[in-house]
């Protein structure tokens, strides 16, 4: 039998009524024929409950310990689920990740997936059972240890779930009908788009959209999957939400697809380092190890042989950038005056493969950002996007405008 994934997010579970609506589509599904793989978050707010939990009691935790409370959040609603589907005489299952097993590094509370044996599950199937259901979110390490894959981690079960059983289709359901030109909350203009490319939602992804985590998008274009993102809480909706696809699948060519925005993001400059062959490795050497994800990065011209070099990384890092930075000092490796950190910084990017072919984009961007009288602090570009840091109480105003300005509005 065909095999379909569906992933319920934390607010398609947020209580016993979410779940049984949410069982119901999968209900749905098996009526068609298919054999159904449920991937499920934990119940809304839950996972941040035990996240908070842990630090409480251990702000410099034991990532074992965090992954085995963290990811305990999705055991609840696997198993609530499997028992909802069996009231509705579904023949349903529930696994953990150690059960499938899914198996992953031991990077804990950030592990990557290594494989999926689909042997139990697929036994089960040939036995008459119909749905699979997986907590998400959660795997087992070598050591044999529970593990986590990263906050949002659900949607990259899923995905890999429907790469390892080659399903006809990953749904995502959420509580949202499906990805915008931008957050529908911050410009009312927003429209629902039918189709994304994987490239582009891989963008908008990791550049602050939060609808998918970006590893589901890189395993789905890497392996084809066929994703879509809809809502399951419009119960009259029979919106199909939005395919993310190869862009060959898509029709009408746009410059832009989207403007995405990050809070959480910080400027930090170090002032006055040396400049001489050797000084950006010796920086950013050593925030790579300590695991700072360094995005924009800018060297200012360099007077008497010194410079300041700018970056930008996630707010949450920039105590272990500053401690990797100090480190890398004391041990003479590099030398500056101070280091600057300004968190009051947003980054809004726009994001279209239209970009390839057509120029004067940026040329757009910043012109509308000029126009608001809006300051641009850092700027870094890719074949598909342009990402501009700005002060971050211009933030909704960049997306408003420049959602105007590529007619975002236009698009459907
Ligand atoms: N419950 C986990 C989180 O909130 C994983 C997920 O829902 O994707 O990050
Ligand atoms: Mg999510």
């Amino acid at each position: 039998m065909p095999v379909l994934v569906m992933k319920f997010g934390g607010t398609s579970v947020a209580n016993l009524d979410r779940i049984k609506r949410a069982a119901k589509r999968v209900g749905v599904e098996v009526a068609k024929g298919y054999d159904v793989i449920v991937i499920v978050s934990a119940m809304a707010g839950r996972t941040n409950e035990l996240v908070g939990w842990v630090d409480e009691i251990s702000p410099l935790y034991d990532a074992r310990e965090y992954d085995a409370v963290v990811g305990s959040g999705e055991n609840v609603t696997a198993g609530l689920m499997a028992l909802t589907l069996q009231e509705m005489d579904v023949p349903a299952r529930s696994w953990q990740g150690w059960q499938v097993p899914l198996q992953t590094n031991s990077a804990h509370s950030a592990a990557r997936i290594l494989d999926i044996p689909p042997d139990n599950i697929r036994a089960k199937f040939a036995e008459g059972m119909r749905v699979a259901v997986i907590a998400g979110f959660q795997g087992v390490s070598p050591e044999g240890r529970i593990t986590t894959l990263g906050r949002g981690g659900s949607d990259t079960t899923a995905v890999a779930f429907a790469a390892a059983f080659q399903a006809e289709r990953c749904d995502i359901y959420t509580d949202v009908d499906g990805v915008y030109t931008t957050d529908p909350r911050i410009c009312s203009k927003a429209r629902k788009l039918d189709r994304i490319s994987f490239e582009e939602m891989l963008e908008l992804a990791s550049l602050g959209a939060k609808v998918l985590q970006t590893r589901s998008v890189e395993l789905a274009m890497r392996y084809g999957v066929k994703l879509r993102v809809l809502s399951s809480l419009n119960e009259q909706s029979d919106s199909a939400g939005t395919l993310v696809c190869d862009e060959e699948e898509i029709m009408e060519t746009r410059v832009v697809s989207g403007i995405a925005y990050s809070r959480e993001e910080a400027k930090m400059t170090l002032v006055s380092v040396a400049d001489r062959p050797g000084i950006a490795a010796a920086i950013f050497g050593p925030l790579s190890e300590a695991g700072v994800n360094v995005d924009m990065i800018i060297q200012n011209i360099s007077e008497e042989g010194r410079t300041d070099m700018t970056f930008s990384c996630p707010t949450d890092q920039v105590k272990r950038a500053e401690k990797a930075l100090a480190e890398a000092k004391a041990r003479g490796e590099i030398n500056y005056h101070d280091l600057i950190a300004d968190t009051d910084v947003a980054k809004v990017s726009a994001v279209g493969i239209g970009m390839r072919s057509q120029s004067g984009v940026a040329a757009r961007m910043f012109k509308t950002l000029s126009d608001e009288g809006i300051n641009i602090k850092v700027i870094a570009t890719s074949e598909i996007k342009i990402s501009v840091l700005i002060d971050r109480k211009y933030m909704e105003l960049a997306v408003q405008a420049l959602h105007d300005a590529f007619e975002l509005e236009k698009l459907a």
